[in-house]
């Protein structure tokens, strides 16, 4: 066993945004009499990113000099890379209401309890054409990330976070780990070398394959599903918790891989989203992270290797953590194993490869997909699911 970290936080320091003690009494205290601000479910899962050192080295939402470094560089003014730059919203009503306060109490969407104390260090007005343009690549309102910026406030208010409470969850308790947590948890297991796995998808045969062929170079896999918000359209977490739990159950080693839930909400920001999820796992102990094709992409507004080929844009060594990239893989009957079009020479009739259209139609129908395509067991959970 280790006592040794796997990888230093981005920046060197774990931040830890959590008030204790006389402090936090204080803060309780003080949080009555500030102006009160409702964040939005996405700035709820940027706050717990924030508390627990997701975002590390962040200390609170970011200044106008750091979002426009991010926007214009991919680095924060202290050259560190950074790719979304992690804001709060105020509309005009908002604005006003928080006037010249040099305190501000944020509230969960829905709870009147107090999560954090914002130290307001400057307001100032979001730039929607040059943030869309920077971080999705489009200004195209029909882009789910374009369309949240839309929405949110005209106005940023930054500073740092001092916090009271983590939001509250009612799903999935056991698998929310802090970066402190799984750190913990990979050296208990004697881990070195990790490899996380971002996904908001139920995982079928190829990525089961992925994930395995990264753990064959390394000590562990942590399957890292994103719990955040997600589009409409998206397979529902709780429905996708239970995938990965009998995924787990049935097919992977106990010893050697683990799920804990991201609870980051989802941008759709393709390459420069691919590039925040790696930071993002450094910060929770994972020295390599997977980034297949069209990572955290929608619709067409990405190339397919856009997400893998945005990690040249950074020296060596700068992000710290260890990209693996990663084709599409299929069953192949004549291979008679799991294959990608680098190790496979065989052509697509040998391929067992369903659309994700078909494969709905299929679920939706109550028929399971091919076992080479989806184990049985997470493929009756899927047809379960769309039957309620
Ligand atoms: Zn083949």
């Amino acid at each position: 066993m280790s006592n040794e970290d796997t990888i230093p936080a981005h920046g060197g320091t774990l931040v830890d945004l959590m008030a204790t003690g006389e402090e936090a009494e204080r803060l309780t205290s003080e949080a009555e009499h500030h102006p009160k601000l409702r964040v939005s479910p996405r700035e709820l899962s940027d706050l717990e990113m924030l508390t627990v050192g997701a975002l590390s080295p962040l200390t609170g939402f970011q200044g106008e000099d750091e979002y426009r470094s991010i926007l214009e560089t991919m680095h924060l003014t202290n050259g560190l890379p950074w790719t979304i730059p992690v804001t709060l919203s105020l509309d005009d009503e908002e604005l006003k209401r928080v006037g010249r306060s040099e305190s501000v109490t944020l509230l969960d969407p829905a709870e009147e309890e107090p999560l954090a104390v914002l130290r307001v260090s400057e307001v100032y007005k979001r730039d929607r054409e040059a943030e869309s343009v920077a971080v999705f690549g489009t200004t195209d309102v029909e882009h789910p990330g374009v369309r949240a910026l839309h929405d949110a406030g005209d106005w940023v208010a930054a500073g740092d976070i001092h916090a009271l409470r983590l939001p509250e969850h009612h799903q999935f308790q056991q698998y929310r780990l802090t970066p402190r947590q799984t750190r913990a948890a990979f050296r208990e297991r004697g881990w070195n070398r990790v490899v996380g796995f971002q996904t908001r998808n139920p995982v079928h045969r190829a990525h089961e394959y992925i994930q395995k062929c990264a753990l064959e170079i390394v000590d562990g896999l942590l399957l890292h599903p994103l719990m955040g918000a997600t589009k409409s359209d998206d397979v529902p977490a709780e429905v996708r918790m239970r995938c990965y739990e009998v995924l787990f159950e049935n097919y992977y080693p106990k010893d050697r891989a683990m799920v804990s839930v991201f609870p980051a909400a989802m941008r759709y920001a393709g390459p420069k989203e691919a590039i925040w999820h790696a930071i993002c796992r450094k910060n929770y102990g994972c020295t390599h992270f997977i980034v297949g094709r069209d990572h955290a992409g929608v619709g067409n507004y990405y190339g397919t290797y856009d997400a893998q080929k945005i990690f040249e844009e950074f020296e060596p060594g700068e992000l710290g953590i260890q990209p693996l990239f990663f084709e599409h893989s299929f069953y192949c009957l004549r291979c008679e194993g799991m294959a990608s079009h680098k190790t496979c020479p065989h052509d697509d009739d040998s391929r067992v490869i369903l659309s994700g259209t078909k494969v709905r139609e299929m679920l939706g129908k109550g028929e399971k997909p091919p076992q080479e395509f989806s184990r049985p067991e997470v493929a009756e959970i899927l047809i379960e699911a769309m039957r309620s």
